[in-house]
């Protein structure tokens, strides 16, 4: 893409964004710890306020997939762990009985990781205030794929305000790494017809994660 194009596109010269993928560290666990520590403690933005507990991302610490959601609902809040309410199950469901994949076996974690009150979408603030975190935790798990899960997480990871339907079935990337754009299990639930696409989107991941 030519650069004035992609700066009137994306806000920013492309060339001021770092573009090598990522080198996954010989030992994640101790690094993927103290972001989640740094999290914990974090008063960057106004969900502080409100938030009863950090949801910083669970799961494996080499995986091949990760799940990025939009942020922590009330069971998340309650839990301090990514999808455990019922858009979690639903998730969960997919991961077991469609990907044949233990939940241990990827990792799962937000744009944001602290609950917006009554799960509103975060506001610009709030995505900026947090970006650094989702940054480094990919950083660190440099997987094969990235799943974006609805349409905050995949206008978050790819700098755009283009709509879930623009973005889903077409190439992108997260600094070098594969990002899959499909809907968020929510959206499932009181849609599920786009159940159908989405298993689309999940086979595309599947086989991007069984590359080797
Ligand atoms: N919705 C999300 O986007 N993330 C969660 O962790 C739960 C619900």
């Amino acid at each position: 893409m030519p650069a004035a194009l992609s700066e009137a596109l994306f806000g920013e010269p492309r060339s001021a964004r770092p573009t090598t993928r990522p080198v996954r560290p010989a030992e994640p666990e101790p690094l993927l710890a103290a972001v989640a520590d740094e999290i914990s403690s974090c008063t960057a933005c106004g969900l502080c306020s409100t938030r009863n507990q950090t949801v910083p991302g669970e799961g494996h610490p080499r995986p091949d997939i990760v799940f990025v959601g939009e942020g922590p609902g009330a069971d998340e809040d309650r839990s301090g762990r990514p999808f455990v309410g019922r858009a979690g199950q639903l998730l969960d469901d997919i991961l077991t009985k469609g990907m044949k994949r233990e939940r241990a076996s990827v990792y799962i974690c937000n744009v944001v990781k602290c609950r917006p009150p009554a799960n509103r979408t975060p506001q610009p603030d709030e995505l900026s205030a947090c970006s650094g975190y989702l940054e480094r935790q990919l950083e660190i798990l440099a997987p094969k794929v990235i799943c974006a899960l609805g349409a905050t997480a995949a206008r978050h990871l790819l700098d755009t305000d283009l709509s879930m339907a623009r973005l889903r079935g077409g190439s992108h990337a997260w600094r070098g790494i594969p990002v899959i754009p499909t809907y968020h299990p929510a959206y499932l639930l009181r849609n599920p017809e786009a159940k159908k696409p989405t298993w689309e989107d999940i086979q595309k991941v599947m086989e991007i994660a069984d590359r080797s």
